[in-house]
């Protein structure tokens, strides 16, 4: 078995959400990059490469890692995805997005081939319906709030309320969307890394604990490693690395040096399928909390997360897999979304397919 060709497809998808913002930047357009690896026998393996520049990973520069690192596999086997991944490591350090493309592409491809879904090359589901978190990107409280109103009609019952790292306003806006949803859904905080000061940053979490926050992600610099552990120390709900954990040898010394409560997994942020399960089974051994972060995109990169989720029991909460239902339009169908719960499926790969609209093709 061989691989005959690797397409390289841009993805520039519209949000519904024109004015969509965190604390590190402003965008109306989801970007990345879709990796098509086609074999010999006519069956394509598909992944997606996000365009994520706080991870380092500029649109054009993911697509020159993706031009180096796809040369290498012209003719290889795809079954030997260890080898290959190994290989992709050798050649170019970092990149993770691009590799992470790469890796989920040949793990479609092997799970199409076989005709099983993905999660049964982890270990097979064992969860099959995921409680998914939505973000609420930074706008003024009451718009937070509206827009949090909008998701819980929809059935969403976990909310991200992004914050900037201003103590009074980033309050505001938590007390806010508490006042709109109620006492029974549950609420966390994203900073992005954007409180510069330790001290601002307990003094935010705590008065934000009367809100009843679940957990805060990233509160301060990801390179700030000892403010991170003083501020999980002090803050009074679980905080959670996510920046900051942007590899496998970066968990590893959050985990060791119990910095955080609890990790962000992603799977473009950490080179893959492989690395993701890898980073889950280090934080399992070291007792630190685990489960998906936000796989903002397109459906096909959703299909991918929830696939190595359904593999992991250990996730201690809701999963952020379904970003996908905020884009305007999207080239991949096939995921069940209800009420807020999104549903295994027991299609063979990554369970999606391109539309017969999308620029790319079907495989066979
Ligand atoms: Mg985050």
């Amino acid at each position: 078995m061989k691989i005959t060709e690797v397409r390289i497809h841009e993805s520039l998808l519209p949000k519904q959400d024109k004015d969509w913002k965190f604390a590190l930047a402003a965008s109306g357009m989801s970007e990345g990059w879709v990796v098509g690896i086609h074999d010999d026998e006519g069956r394509i393996g598909y992944g997606y490469a996000s365009t994520m520049s706080h991870y380092g990973a500029p649109h054009q520069g993911v697509k020159g890692a993706l031009d180096r690192l796809t040369k290498i596999l012209a003719g290889r086997d795809p079954r030997c995805i260890a080898t290959l991944m190994d290989e992709l490591d050798h050649v170019m350090v970092g990149n993770n997005q691009a590799k992470s493309g790469i890796d989920c592409a040949l793990h479609d491809l092997q799970a199409r081939r076989l005709g099983v879904p993905v999660c049964e090359l982890f270990g097979g589901p064992a969860t099959r319906e995921f409680a998914t978190l939505r973000i609420l990107p930074i706008k003024s409280p009451a718009d937070m709030a509206k827009n949090a109103r909008m998701l819980a009609n929809k059935g969403v019952k976990h909310f991200k309320i992004k914050i900037h790292g201003h103590v009074e306003e980033d309050v505001a806006r938590v007390k806010a969307v508490r006042a709109e949803v109620g006492p029974d859904l549950h609420l966390t905080v994203d900073a992005n890394q954007s409180y510069k000061s330790v001290k601002d940053a307990i003094r935010a979490l705590t008065k934000m604990a009367d809100y009843n926050i679940d957990l805060a992600e990233q509160p301060v610099p990801s390179n700030d490693l000892i403010g991170l552990k003083e501020v999980t120390r002090a803050a009074p709900m679980i905080v959670e690395a996510d920046e900051a954990a942007y590899s496998l040898d970066q968990v590893m010394i959050l985990v060791r040096e119990r910095i955080v409560d609890a990790i962000s997994l992603k799977i473009s942020k950490l080179g893959g399928l492989r690395k993701t399960y890898a980073a889950a089974q280090i934080c399992a051994a070291g007792g630190v909390r685990f489960r998906m972060g936000a796989h903002s995109g397109p459906m096909l990169l959703a299909a991918h997360g929830m696939q190595l989720a359904a593999a992991l029991p250990g996730i201690w909460y809701a999963n952020e897999l379904s970003e996908f239902d905020g884009l305007a339009e999207d080239h991949w169908e096939g995921l069940r979304l209800d009420n807020g719960v999104l549903h295994l499926t027991d299609a063979p790969g990554c369970g999606v397919t391109p539309k017969s609209t999308a620029p790319m093709p079907r495989s066979k």
